[in-house]
């Protein structure tokens, strides 16, 4: 509202709230109408003007005329008195004065009167006097001159001085022409000059033809009656235009009209300027002897240029002054109402942010206030306390009242902690540190600004350790202005972190102990693997540090066996969907020690997020393992031979039999019974029979194919199970086998026989009858008389 009573006005009395566009329109149109009326102005003054400048040359070019007029009029006058004054003009004394006369006629004449009668002695005179053709003529109608036809009186033209330059009409009566007649008789009537209408002079130039004819009569006193007339050949246009400008330059257009006729008004003159477009024009009746002609003048082209007005350019310049002042004035307007509304604009922004920053102040004090677990303090460039929050107040026991601007962030600090850190900065900067900015500045530390341990005194005198973090503050110039300490009590958290650290070192000395590894590893809702914990048995178990497992918990898998690695990971897999506990053995591919079997067992645990975490313990079993595999060896090893037992026998030809009915492929089981073994015992004891049946064993061995499997099923009798065999092979092996033992005799027992007996598997045929058809092949060796190999068909 303040704004817009100060407001003042545009140029004084325009108001700001009017548009810019209006105000140009307004001082357009006031251009515009002043232009137009200035223009009118002028253009009435340059009218007259003009035609003043007109009026004035054309006054003076009728001056021009009537005294030329005025002139042909007093020189005939001369002529006439000459031949009234003198007795019998000679031609010679004509020619002499007349030549004298002849400027701007075509010719002077003189032309007595003749009577009918006095003809002949006429015409007789003149020739005498030289003209020997002489003789009274008149026009033929086609151009040339005929002897005058008979007549009561002649007025023949006696004597001419033209400017022609071939022969003059002499002998020409005037009478015979009914223009020249006229001209005469009113001459005679009036008694003085008169003019002919328009009519073609004879004997003149041909551009000079139209003219007309000024008479006057010549009478002696005291005779009233002519004895003769002089006559003066005008061309008007010789009279006019003589000495006239030349074309072009001429300033006005000019015409002589004959009023003579009144049926139609004939133009003598014509000045070949032309007329510009006007309206301006002159005319006056100018009097030659007893005729008037009509002489029009009308400015030329040339007169029009040279006076052309000025009123155009005004024209422009006011219109182009009238934008250019509409637009300057658009600008001024528009410019000052953008200005002010700016102006308006960036006070309510100031206000708005005034408000703003009123409110933030209060969110500051607030948020100094409601910080009671965080101190926070103040300090000006000395480092006196400007700022003493409700959290300041609370860890270290001073009111605010007590420590602003009396007592220095420094005050506060315990004094050696202060001195120690001011002589390390000194070290690092190479120059004194005060103790009073020790613990301001950065150290140059990574990280830039960081909170920074430190022990404060309480106003009870006990110690508080806090992390405080110290900025510099500075204005909106950036000028430095003081200091911000930020202090958190991590007191309780140092004891809580000592703790935890006495916790780990209890962890990890208890891992150290334990054969195995430790360790937990939690796998995200997208199934990404983070090792949490590894103890550093992990380390021996997968050859990998624990940093690197717990950077990449990936490389776990990188160690486990190829046969093994699927198996592991499905393990896994199910026991995070099934959050059962996990127990897998499995073997690891080392870079140092090679292939290890492991086994792992862990707990699973269901994350919030949608994780799992497992806690397990992974142990090297690869000792355990060999023991199991011995024992697994020994369990389907014979002792006595140590070829493979019947319990052996008894899994190969189950997972055998299993193998051929599921696809293609043969089986043969080749059974053998040493024959009389009881004597052997009976004769060289039982010892000894158990070397005969080892050596037995070596001699079966010696002829066996990679893929047959040798098995003891108890005392001497024995089994070979042959994979892949149909029953002619099983048939030669046999043989093989039979005619090997009796051919290689045992030492100190001699040659041992054994009876064999074979089958090769039917489809459709089961273990046991498989067996028992072989076992009949043996029965059958026996039954025939031992030493010998039987194919039982069934
Ligand atoms: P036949 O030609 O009919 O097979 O006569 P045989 O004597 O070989 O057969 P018999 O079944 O009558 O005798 C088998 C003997 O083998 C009986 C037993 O004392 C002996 N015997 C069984 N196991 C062992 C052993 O581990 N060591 C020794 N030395 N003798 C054994
Ligand atoms: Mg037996
Ligand atoms: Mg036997």
């Amino acid at each position: 509202m303040a704004l817009h009573q100060v407001r003042p006005r545009i140029l004084g009395f325009i108001s700001e709230d009017v548009s810019a566009w209006l105000v140009a329109s307004l001082v357009l149109l006031v251009g515009m109408l002043m232009t137009g009326l200035l223009t009118w102005a002028m253009l009435n003054l340059f009218n007259q003007q003009l035609r003043q400048r007109f009026e004035l040359q054309a006054e003076e070019r009728f001056s021009r005329i009537e005294e030329r007029f005025q002139e042909q009029e007093q020189r005939l006058d001369g002529l006439r008195r000459f031949f009234a004054n003198s007795e019998g003009v000679s031609n010679s004394e004509f020619r002499g004065y007349a030549g004298a006369l002849l400027r701007r006629t075509r010719a002077l004449a003189w032309a007595p009167r003749v009577r009918r009668d006095e003809r002949q002695a006429f015409e007789q005179q003149v020739q005498a006097e030289g003209s020997a053709n002489f003789i009274i003529r008149e026009a033929d109608g086609s151009g040339g001159l005929r002897q005058a036809g008979v007549r009561d009186e002649y007025v023949p033209l006696l004597h001419v001085q033209s400017q022609a330059s071939y022969g003059s009409p002499l002998g020409l009566d005037l009478l015979s022409d009914p223009l020249r007649r006229a001209t005469l008789e009113r001459a005679r009537q009036l008694g003085g000059l008169a003019v002919s209408q328009p009519l073609d002079l004879v004997g003149v130039d041909p551009a000079y033809t139209r003219g007309v004819l000024l008479v006057a009569p010549v009478t002696r006193e005291p005779s009233i009656e002519p004895f003769g007339y002089v006559a003066a050949a005008i061309s008007m246009r010789q009279l006019a235009g003589d000495g006239l400008p030349a074309v072009g330059h001429d300033n006005l257009a000019m015409r002589v009209l004959d009023l003579s006729t009144s049926d139609r008004e004939e133009v003598l003159f014509e000045s070949p300027t032309p007329a510009g477009h006007s309206e301006l024009a002159a005319t006056r009746l100018l009097r030659l002897a007893d005729h008037h002609y009509r002489v029009e003048l009308r400015p030329s082209r040339m007169f029009l240029a040279t006076n052309h007005s000025s009123v155009s350019s005004l024209v422009v310049l006011g219109g182009l002054l009238s934008v250019l002042l509409s637009a300057l004035l658009y600008v001024l307007v528009s410019q000052r109402q953008r200005a002010l509304k700016l102006v308006e604009q960036r006070t309510r922004e100031l206000r708005a942010r005034e408000q703003e920053l009123r409110g933030t102040h209060g969110q500051l004090r607030g948020v100094l206030d409601a910080a009671t677990q965080v101190a926070i303090i103040a300090t000006d460039l000395r480092g006196v306390i400007t700022t003493f929050n409700a959290g300041a107040e609370q860890m270290l026991g001073y009111q605010s009242c007590e420590v602003l601007q009396s007592m220095t962030l420094e005050s506060l600090h315990v004094p050696r902690e202060l001195q120690a850190r001011a002589a390390q900065l000194g070290a690092r900067f190479g120059k004194p540190i005060p103790t009073c900015h020790a613990m301001l500045l950065e150290g140059g530390e990574q990280g830039g600004q960081q909170a920074r341990e430190w022990t404060l005194v309480r106003r009870d005198g006990s110690h508080l350790t806090v992390n405080m973090l110290a900025t510099p503050m500075l204005d909106d110039q950036g000028l430095w202005i003081g200091h911000l300490a930020i202090c958190i009590d991590i007191t309780e958290r140092k004891r809580v972190h000592e703790a935890l650290a006495a916790r780990d070192l209890l962890l990890k000395k208890l891992s150290a102990h334990v054969p195995g590894g430790i360790y937990q590893i939690k796998m995200d809702f997208n199934g990404r693997f983070s090792v949490i914990y590894a103890s550093d048995g992990i380390r021996d178990i997968y050859e990998l540090e624990p940093e690197v497992l717990v950077r990449n918990a990936e490389a776990i898998f990188s160690r486990i066996h190829c046969l093994d690695a699927a198996r592991v990971r499905s393990s896994i897999r199910a026991s995070a969907d099934t959050l059962s506990p996990w127990r897998e053995e499995y073997r690891l591919q080392l870079p140092q020690r090679g292939l290890r079997w492991v086994r792992g067992e862990a707990t699973p645990e269901e994350l919030p997020g949608g994780g799992v975490l497992w806690h397990g313990y992974i142990s090297d079993i690869s000792d355990l393992k060999r023991v199991e595999e011995e024992l697994r060896a020994l369990s389907v090893t014979d002792a006595l031979t140590g070829i493979r037992n019947r319990r052996y026998f008894q899994e190969r030809l189950t997972s055998e039999m299993a193998r051929i009915e599921r696809g293609p492929g043969d089986l043969a089981v080749i059974m053998l019974d040493i024959d009389h073994f009881k004597r052997i015992n009976d004769q060289h004891g039982h010892a000894v029979g158990d070397r005969v049946l080892q050596a037995v064993c070596q001699r079966v061995i010696q002829r066996l194919r990679r893929t047959d499997v040798f098995c003891r099923l108890g005392g001497e009798e024995f089994v070979v199970l042959c994979p892949d065999t149909d029953s002619d092979s099983a048939y030669s092996l046999a043989l093989g086998l039979w005619a090997n033992l009796r051919a290689t005799p045992i030492e100190g027992v001699g040659t041992i026989t054994a009876s064999f007996g074979i089958a090769s598997w039917r489809a459709g045929e089961g273990a046991d009858a498989l067996l028992l058809r072989a076992d009949s092949g043996v029965y059958a060796a026996k039954q025939a008389g031992r030493d010998r190999v039987e194919t039982q068909l069934g």
